[in-house]
């Protein structure tokens, strides 16, 4: 059977022109996705969990979904301060529920954001959003500038729907019109492409920045010969360049948000697309990785008025990074339970955080077997989004999509697992 006009769930871009085949229950084909999202549809079907796994001694059993639900509500309930971390790559419905039974539990509700582009929320609510739709980009940038991230791995079809590939609607000839520059500190597969690569040397991203913003403002006389390993003539150029364009673009990536300077460095970009937006129009996108973290941001803010890493336990909503994050909490060895749901921090944290996680009740719920599974109690395996369930995710540029459903392998939902533990938190809370 053939469904057409499929989301891709895997990164932030959300292709949503993905043509899949399946036969008896199986993906067969993937056409139009890159080697990430292909590999994910083609991938994810076979190596689900069959049941939900509990320790048993020193081994795993088998158990039922009944008997995991309760086994995860009940770790709630005992805890005295609950983490649920993840969110990333799940449905906008589940995140909805994890937030109402963390405000329940009066725990702390926390997404891959703290560990990706958390920075760039923190520029953001400092000095705003220049932001635009992809489809803005696609139809009118005629400059993109990729700094600190690389598009041709993380995001391969970034540049083919939305910017140096792409046809757009008001630009006579796209490929040949716009133009790219890549800022890194290596030469990337993307850097090997652009029509000006700039390299910075590591840690001197804030420094180019500020160089780029006196020039932009028509002060090159306070700038150095070379800042961060770039020379004054190539600065010059690149700011002529983006003072020329009718319409530019800058993404970037968590080079720039966890490198030092970390927001300091998205703030800085910011100012600079708003210095550029008194010559011309200038846009500005952090390029996100998982499929929905935008959509965890989103779907946090309507409920609580906090992106990420919000905190119950003073009965009112609080958000402090650095102190209500998820590495935080449980490198200071402070949560007594932990509920992750669609993400992999056993491959991602620092190891005293692991070790931690190791110590508590920990539940997962992932369909499949990660490098977090060894350190739980509990995993429950749910249906994949995009795949066997339907849902709704934010694309990077904030747009909502409705992922479809085109396979049935009899999994549950996360919202349905979530609901279900949540259902019983309930019954104990308001009986
Ligand atoms: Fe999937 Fe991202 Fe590749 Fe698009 S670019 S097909 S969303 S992994």
């Amino acid at each position: 059977m053939i469904h057409r006009d499929m989301v891709c769930p895997f990164c932030g871009c959300l292709c949503d022109d993905l043509v899949v085949e399946t036969e008896d229950g199986q993906v067969v084909q993937v056409d139009n996705a890159c080697t990430l999202g292909s590999n994910k549809m083609m991938g994810a079907w076979q190596h689900r969990l069959k049941s939900p796994v509990m320790r048993d001694g020193g081994g795993w059993r088998d158990t039922t979904y009944e008997e995991a639900c309760e086994y995860a509500a009940g770790v709630l309930l005992d805890a005295d301060r609950p983490l649920m971390y993840g969110w990333s790559s799940t449905q906008g419905e589940a995140q909805g529920i994890g937030v109402s039974m963390a405000e329940l539990l009066g725990g702390v509700i926390d997404s891959t954001t703290s560990v990706c582009h958390g920075p760039s929320i923190l520029a953001i609510q400092e000095v705003g959003h220049p932001g635009c739709t992809l489809g803005q980009v696609k139809n009118r940038a005629d400059l993109v500038i990729y700094w600190a991230c690389n598009p041709t791995e993380a995001h391969p079809r970034h540049m083919s729907r939305y910017t140096t590939y792409a046809d757009g609607f008001f630009m006579e000839n796209a490929f040949r019109d716009r133009k790219l520059i890549v800022v890194d500190v290596r030469k990337s597969d993307t850097a090997s492409i652009a029509d000006e690569f700039m390299q910075v040397k590591p840690g001197g991203d804030y420094a180019v920045l500020s160089a780029l913003r006196a020039i932009v403002r028509g002060r090159a006389d306070v700038v150095p010969k070379t800042v961060a390993g770039v020379t004054k003539e190539q600065l010059v150029r690149v700011a002529a360049l983006c003072k020329e364009a009718r319409f530019g673009a800058l993404f970037f990536g968590v080079g720039l948000t966890m490198a030092p300077g970390k927001y300091k460095n998205v703030r800085n970009a910011i100012e600079l697309v708003d210095e550029l937006n008194r010559h011309t129009k200038w846009t500005l996108t952090p390029l996100r990785g998982h499929y929905n973290v935008y959509g965890s941001n989103e779907v946090f803010t309507w409920m609580t008025g906090y992106p990420y890493a919000v905190d119950f336990s003073r009965q009112i909503a609080f958000y402090n990074p650095g102190e209500t994050t998820a590495v935080d909490i449980l490198a200071r060895q402070e949560c007594d339970a932990c509920l992750i749901v669609a993400s992999d921090p056993g491959a991602h944290f620092p190891k005293q955080c692991l070790e931690h996680l190791a110590e508590i009740p920990t539940v997962l719920i992932d369909p499949m077997q990660t490098a977090t599974t060894p350190l739980c109690r509990c995993q429950i395996p749910t249906a994949v989004t995009g795949m066997d369930a339907s849902g709704t995710a934010y694309r990077m540029d904030g747009v909502p999509i409705h992922l479809k459903k085109f396979l049935d392998l009899g999994y549950p939902t996360d919202t349905e697992i979530i609901g279900r533990i949540f259902k019983q938190v309930k019954e104990v809370k308001h009986p």
